[in-house]
């Protein structure tokens, strides 16, 4: 396998391009005017770089197709950003499928790789014409009654199980695609194109999802490389032309201020190289590539903006601010690190103290940071928890009677414009009928 020491490019830093925008005091301030806190905000320019980036390293492959992980971030002011540079969506609901109908895509822009997938989500994909992914060897049945007939151009997910572990930064193995729910064995992959080809489907893509979060660009080569080597198998014994390999989403963002950026040249240009040795030479070229980020297109280029409100001195110190994990789940879901700012006040700013930064949900787990070492903080002052642009505001939720906050964009030209407001007891209230009572 090719594997290169990774440069940090400028691009690739733009992250800390989030701690530095106009973000100082008197900005967010008069933001906080007009849109209280919290809120999540997005860089609409870094965005766009951002997917220029990714695009600029398959410019080697023609039919190159990157697709939006729409959970990731689930607006459609931000799709129409992503499909305006040439992005599709990745789907797997109903609601991701009409968002992104509603950010103008259909037909091939969309792939829907659902799971455990009603009847009616099936139809809806096939009514935008996206491309169905399987999930399962079962959903050819499934989806030929579902649909009467079988679309003619179908994808499979692969799920490699012990023929892959992902291994982790640190040399560890962290992912075992035989735990994962999702996709075919290799066995099923295989009798699953001929069943395909044998029932008239004439085009063919291969997808799998082996990574999460993962900062090695060696990981995404060895996928390109385990892709390959199966769509020539597959050629080899059952004459499936395939059109088309995605190689799933999981680029890693650096979360941590010591995290590596990924090195987007490296990838492409070692996924060229296997192309090159395994592809070009045979009669499957040209095979289109596809990608499905999320992460690593809008996450580094969010980030949620709240206030401290009170300061608690008992057995360790904490710091209350006005948002909560309902505002972004990740530290409290799985003790992920968010690196905090503070709004006018140096990172290394003196004096410092090490403080808990929490919410007011009644979970313990509801903390934003543990033993976090910070400037000092001051009731009032704004903090900036950055890297919220990905699975931030798209996982909240409303347990103990808490409320999604607005999402605002950062323009190009420099401007903000709400792109969701913040919710509202009604919101809350609007499934009950309290006239019953
Ligand atoms: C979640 C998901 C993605 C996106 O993952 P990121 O880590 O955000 O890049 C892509 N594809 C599928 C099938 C997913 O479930």
């Amino acid at each position: 396998m090719i594997v290169s020491h990774p440069i940090k490019s400028l691009e690739d830093q733009a992250k800390f391009d989030m701690k530095t925008l106009p973000f100082d005091r008197a900005f967010l301030e008069e933001l906080t005017r007009i849109y209280p806190t919290p809120f999540h905000i997005y860089d609409e320019k870094a965005i766009r770089r951002r997917i220029r980036r990714i695009r600029e390293v398959f410019t080697w492959n023609e039919g190159f197709q990157p697709y939006f992980a729409v959970k990731a971030a689930p607006n459609p002011y931000l799709l129409k950003i992503a499909a305006e540079e040439g992005m599709g969506t990745d789907c797997s609901s109903l609601a991701e499928l009409v968002l992104s109908e509603k950010a103008g895509l259909r037909g091939e822009k969309i792939m829907f790789t659902s799971n455990n997938t009603p009847a009616s989500e099936y139809a809806a994909a096939k009514k935008l014409d996206a491309i169905i992914n399987l999930d399962d060897i079962s959903h050819i049945d499934f989806l030929e009654r579902t649909l009467g007939q079988l679309p003619e151009r179908i994808s499979i997910r692969y799920n490699p199980g012990p023929l892959r572990q992902i291994i982790g930064q640190a040399g560890g193995i962290i992912g075992n695609p035989e735990d994962a729910k999702y996709g075919f064995t290799r066995e099923q992959t295989m009798e699953g194109y001929k069943i395909l080809k044998d029932r008239g489907v004439k085009r063919f893509g291969l997808h799998t999802m082996v990574a999460s979060n993962q900062l090695e660009e060696r990981c995404f080569v060895d996928t390109a490389w385990m892709l390959f080597d199966l769509v020539l198998d597959l050629y080899e014994k059952h004459g499936v032309q395939m059109e088309m390999v995605n190689l799933g989403g999981g680029v890693g963002i650096p979360y941590r201020p010591e995290d590596k950026p990924f090195d987007f040249d490296m990838m492409g240009q070692a996924i060229q190289d296997v192309y090159e040795e395994m592809i070009r030479p045979t009669v499957l070229h040209p095979l289109k590539i596809c990608t499905e980020y999320g992460r690593c297109v809008t996450g580094p280029f969010g980030c949620l903006v709240t206030r401290a409100i009170h300061r608690k001195n008992i057995y360790k110190k904490y710091v209350g601010v006005d948002s909560c994990m309902a505002n972004l789940m990740r530290p409290a879901l799985y003790g992920a690190y968010h690196h905090i700012t503070v709004a006018g006040k140096e990172e290394n700013a003196e004096p410092r103290e090490v403080v808990d930064v929490v919410g007011s949900l009644c979970e313990n787990n509801d903390k934003f940071a543990i033993d976090r070492e910070l400037p000092v903080i001051e009731i009032g002052d704004l903090l900036v928890i950055h890297d919220t642009g990905a699975h931030g505001h798209a996982m909240g939720f409303q347990y103990n009677g808490k409320l999604r906050s607005a999402e605002l964009l950062l323009c190009e030209d420099g401007t903000v414009k709400q792109i969701r407001r913040a919710e509202t007891l009604d919101d809350y209230f609007a499934t009950l009928d309290f006239s019953d009572l």
